[in-house]
């Protein structure tokens, strides 16, 4: 970083740079502010404060603050709403935080093109809402989609309920405007179906988790909405065992539900405690929405039937909501509990049982609460833990180590759908290996020479 004055100077300089081209109302150091940028939804704190929160509300603004943070050696923090699980938006002492909430409008759509352009503060469901009489959605559809940024889901390379079937954020943007950390204004990608000229450095953007450059733009891949019936299945088992094989069966049938949602049994018996379901054993929530969902329904249906599962059937919208909601109180059960640090591993879906075992192994060995959920469909298991403490203990962060190690070794990863943020830096090395290693942090280097963007993040100190 380049060394400028001693920080009290240089912290008044760093202000009154920036104060002189924002927009009016952009820069705050209001106290509650930048106590709030200090922290994401992961649990984890970041040491010390934030200089200042700009809240971005142009291109030009979000150029400037690169440019002054460039000249001074100046940490900058890209931020979304803050949902993040991983710690990778947490800003710290001597940092600015670069909230992109204001920049939240869709600019174009375009029907002939299948796309939209957009800004990067609009929130998910908003976009949705907003394409839907256009007869558009986009895909990404993490379960925070109400309350998080779609420039937050394309630094993440968000996941959710229906990637098996519809894909990642990845697949689903088609170019974006990035300024890089020395304030240059960058327009990567295509409006086009097709393109390949060059790396394909929007990619490398996506799930990059602001440690690159600031997405101040975003190209989308829309969709025709869906024109299918619903029809949706619960499915209790008598253990996550036979659930996970099942689920793996229908995958291995070539069925693709859009939903396939395995809650186990220690979910289960939280969410008793917190609902009055009388479910049993572990769930499966299955949802279809082709045009013909109801031949692929019965036919997944029959699947999970020959692993011992008592099946539901409806395509009455109710009763369907009233199956999902198992699903979607999970959290609220699991906080009601106590404590939660929620993780995230991904494995081939035929080692989905395995995992599954594992996780319920590693809790009874720690003495630890582990619920596990899994986006069935595409092998994303989210372990969590609920603890009495206000940190996770040093059991849980054993428990966890053991998780993401035997995720690596089933031939998975560490991070389905949440990123490395802060959370999982210390374990990258294991999944990547030395030299893939060294090489991103090469490619990071190209990118960010000056060490300003989003330090500390990912790769850790
Ligand atoms: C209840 C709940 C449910 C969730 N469910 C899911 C789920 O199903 N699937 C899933 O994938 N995640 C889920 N999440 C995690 C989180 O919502 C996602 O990671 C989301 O994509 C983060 O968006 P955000 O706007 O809150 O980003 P932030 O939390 O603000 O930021 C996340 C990361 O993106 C970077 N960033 C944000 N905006 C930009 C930008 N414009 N340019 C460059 N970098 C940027 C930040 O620096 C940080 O590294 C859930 C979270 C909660 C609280």
């Amino acid at each position: 970083m380049t060394e400028t004055a001693p920080p009290s100077t240089m912290t008044e300089a760093v202000l009154e740079a920036l104060a002189e081209g924002l927009s009016e109302g952009a820069l705050s150091n209001d106290s509650a502010e930048l106590s709030a940028a200090r922290a994401d939804r992961s649990g984890k704190i970041a040491d010390g404060m934030p200089i200042a929160v700009v809240h971005a509300q142009s291109v030009e603004d979000v150029q400037h603050v690169m440019r002054v943070a460039h000249a001074h050696g100046i940490p900058v923090v890209p931020r979304g709403a803050g949902t993040g699980l991983a710690g990778a938006a947490i800003a710290g002492s001597n940092s600015i935080s670069l909230s992109l909430l204001r920049m939240n409008r869709m600019l174009e759509v375009n029907a002939a093109d299948q796309l939209a352009v957009v800004e990067p503060g609009i929130l998910n469901a908003t976009l949705n809402e907003q394409l839907e009489p256009h007869g558009f959605w986009w895909a990404p559809d993490p379960a925070s989609r109400a309350i998080s940024t779609v420039g937050g889901n394309i630094a993440t390379n968000a996941g959710g309920l229906l990637c098996a079937k519809y894909g990642v954020t990845r697949e689903a943007v088609l170019g974006l405007d990035v300024v890089l950390p020395n304030g240059e204004l960058l327009h990567l990608g295509h409006r086009t179906v097709k393109g390949v000229t060059g790396y394909d450095l929007a990619a490398l953007m996506i799930g990059s988790e602001g440690t690159l450059g600031v997405v101040v733009g975003a190209t989308l891949k829309l969709r025709p909405l869906v024109p299918g019936e619903l029809w949706t299945i619960g499915a209790e088992f008598p253990d996550e065992q036979a659930a996970a094989e099942a689920c793996a069966a229908v995958t291995a049938a070539r069925i693709r539900p859009a939903v396939m949602e395995l809650i186990g049994s220690v979910g289960i018996q939280l969410l008793a405690s917190y609902t009055r379901t009388t479910l049993q054993g572990a769930f499966v929530l299955l949802q279809t929405d082709d045009n013909d969902g109801e031949q692929t329904a019965k036919a997944a249906a029959e699947v999970l039937e020959r692993f011992g599962a008592k099946v539901e059937l409806t395509n009455d919208l109710e009763r369907s909501a009233h199956l999902a909601e198992a699903r979607r109180q999970m959290m609220p059960a699991m906080e009601a509990a106590g404590n939660v640090l929620v993780e995230d591993v991904a494995v081939p879906r035929s080692r989905m049982a395995e995992m599954f075992a594992f996780c319920n192994d590693v809790g009874q060995r720690y003495g630890v609460t582990v619920s596990t959920v899994a986006h069935a469909g595409d092998g994303n298991l989210h372990p969590a833990f609920v603890f009495d403490e206000a940190e996770p203990t040093e059991a849980v962060w054993r428990a966890a180590d053991e998780i993401f190690t035997k995720a690596i070794d089933l031939g998975g990863t560490l991070t389905g759908e949440h990123g490395v943020g802060t959370l999982k830096s210390r374990w990258l090395r294991d999944e990547l290996g030395d030299a893939q290693y060294e090489l991103q942090r090469r490619i990071k280097a190209a990118f960010d020479p000056a060490g300003i963007m989003n330090p500390g993040k990912v790769f850790g100190e």
